[in-house]
């Protein structure tokens, strides 16, 4: 069973996601580190990409459904996924749920919850580590990031007028497709307001039945 996980930015849907990842041993499909890897390539599509992430608008549908295809043509056999970031409009729900259907994948949703308010919070304070892209929130206090070393840096994307856009994306195009899925009774609501402990704690108690039954 894979799992697409939803959630407006800062709801913790990265950090959560990797630890899903290790706990059920899943592979792991994080569209916006896929796009800003591509977005660093020196090259005509590299550059374009970068543009577009660095206002906060949503990336050309077709480039992230070649990259999600790629990904799914690679993955292993029998390992579930989790999909972080995708679909973010319906047409990308469309396209994504037929290729999922023809490469006879079963799913569930999970929105993790989390106000504007408190979202824009997180955004505008949180820092990412340079080296290897781990996120640290407000109440992290030193400058290197604990893992690697790596200096601790401010994404591009995380300023106010980009946050702006990238929030009114989630809630005119994102939140339709969150609504679809509700309606056919693939959704999961999880409160993602708490500490990651705890959320993450949530998440596994909803998920290990269902992951589990396979
Ligand atoms: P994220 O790391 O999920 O906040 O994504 C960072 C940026 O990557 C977004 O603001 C978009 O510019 C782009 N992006 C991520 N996922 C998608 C998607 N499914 N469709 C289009 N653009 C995306």
């Amino acid at each position: 069973m894979d799992i697409i996980l939803f959630g407006i930015q800062g709801s913790g849907k990265g950090t959560q996601g990797k630890l899903l990842k290790e706990y059920y041993n899943m592979s792991y499909f994080e569209t916006g580190a896929q796009l800003r890897k591509l977005a660093s390539e020196d090259s005509d599509l590299g550059h374009e990409v970068k543009k577009i992430i660095e206002a906060g608008h949503l990336v050309p549908n077709e480039i992230v459904m070649k990259i999600v295809q790629n990904f799914l043509s690679k993955v292993s056999e029998g390992k579930s996924i989790i999909f972080d970031g995708i679909p973010r409009n319906m047409i990308q729900a469309e396209t994504f749920a037929k290729l999922l259907d023809d490469n006879n994948r079963k799913y569930k949703a999970v929105i993790l919850e989390l106000s504007k308010e408190e979202a824009l919070k997180r955004l505008t304070q949180r820092r990412v580590c340079s080296k290897c892209k781990e996120v640290y929130p407000a109440s992290y206090q030193k400058e290197t990031c604990e893992k690697c070393g790596g200096k601790l840096i401010t994404r591009t994307d995380d300023n106010t007028e980009s946050i702006k856009v990238r929030l009114d994306a989630f809630f005119t195009e994102t939140i339709p497709v969150i609504n679809m899925f509700e309606s056919k009774n693939k959704l999961i609501h999880i409160n993602a307001s708490g500490t990651i402990k705890e959320v993450d704690k949530n998440l596994k108690e909803i998920l290990s039945p269902i992951l589990k039954q396979q």
